[in-house]
């Protein structure tokens, strides 16, 4: 730490990221899709476009807005765009609970919450799950303070139902309701239409899990134009530009491209049931995830030895050192033929210690 860093941001303790690898591995530990994006998304970064990148990007970013509006059938004016949802996230927070608002989420969440909680200087309340993972729609009935929920939930992949959510909304009319679904196209059971009925509510969605996009860094928020114009009246005092022009364009091509995406979403869906099954099997105690990753424990080996073992074999795991959770992994579903390997080694980690 230098001598000039201000005193407010001293004991922050920032987001750690899921490690990036250049060596050949099969990596299923930050919840990237193993398929590349669209092919739609490489037609449209033409040379024409690389050319004009002497101009800056376009700061309301009218054509991403209008793809994204068009998918989720509302108007542009309901849609902002941020360079991934952590983007959006990061402006709702700072600018609905920052400087002393009020803000609660679950215990076990997104680790970013907190840390935007604290960069923000917002007072969290962390409130604990159920003792299956699952989040009690109870806690946060007339809550009375803003809310933050990912949904499906990580790590533990569980959802909250349509009407849960809805419950959660219309009882806390004077406080935002933040529905993170960067997991919810594998879950499909958005609560995106309550937008229109509820001015409280935010949902907020990425490129990088369902559309294979995480390196381009694109997310976005819906939510009444109310919301929206604050949003952006952050943005504009703080990053107008946040969103680069290639970025733009491989957004709005990817977003209109749902035949590829449901094609590509269906078969994750259908290796997570498959090898969600084939871990009960050996034994492992998995919830029912919703999402595009599995979360798993088995009373054979520890979480942490499991990981470890794993990656001796070059296949890399997200393991969180987290009280209630420090024995579980949490694993993305990749490929098919990866989440086999995937399975035969875990197969023969177990064998090995019996
Ligand atoms: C991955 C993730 C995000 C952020 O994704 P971006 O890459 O910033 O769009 C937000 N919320 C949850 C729960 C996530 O898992």
């Amino acid at each position: 730490m230098s001598r000039f860093l201000s005193d407010n941001y001293k004991s922050l303790v920032p987001y750690v990221p899921g490690e990036q690898v250049n060596v050949k591995v099969i990596k299923l530990n930050t919840n990237e899709s193993p398929f590349p994006p669209s092919p739609k998304v490489k037609e449209v970064l033409s040379e024409e476009v690389i050319d004009k990148l002497n101009l800056y990007s376009d700061p309301e970013l009218k054509e991403l807005t209008a793809a994204i509006a068009k998918q989720f059938d509302v108007t542009p004016d309901m849609v902002f765009c941020g360079n991934g949802s952590d983007d959006v996230l990061a402006f709702a927070i700072m600018g609905f609970c920052g400087r002393g608002g009020k803000l609660c989420c679950p215990e076990i969440s997104y680790g970013f919450y907190p840390v935007y909680a604290d960069i923000f200087g917002v007072e969290l309340e962390q409130i604990p799950l159920n003792d299956d993972f699952s989040i009690n729609a109870e806690d946060y009935i007339g809550k009375n303070k803003n809310i933050v929920i990912a949904n499906p939930n990580a790590p533990t992949g569980l959802a909250l139902s349509f009407d849960d959510v809805e419950r959660i909304v219309s009882s806390n009319p004077d406080n935002l309701v933040i529905m993170d679904e960067a997991y919810m196209a594998f879950c499909y059971d958005s609560c995106m239409e309550l937008v229109k009925k509820y001015p409280n509510l935010l949902v907020t969605r990425t490129f990088s899990k369902s559309h294979s996009l995480a390196g381009l860094r694109v997310g976005f928020g819906i939510a009444q134009k109310e919301i929206i114009e604050d949003l952006n009246k952050l943005k504009f005092s703080f990053n107008p530009y946040n969103i680069n022009t290639l970025s733009v364009k491989a957004a709005a091509a990817a977003i209109a491209d749902n035949e590829y995406y449901d094609d590509k979403i269906s078969q994750i869906v259908a290796t997570r049931e498959k090898v969600q099954n084939q871990l009960r099997e050996l034994g492992f105690r998995c919830t029912d995830s919703k999402s595009n990753f599995i979360f798993a424990s088995s009373d054979r080996i520890s979480a942490a030895e499991l990981a470890a073992e794993l990656r001796k074999r070059n296949i890399l795991v997200r393991y969180f050192n987290k009280a209630k959770i420090d024995n579980y992994l949490r694993i993305t579903v990749g490929a098919a033929d990866d989440m086999q390997t995937l399975v035969s080694a875990i197969t023969e980690i177990l064998e090995e210690r019996a």
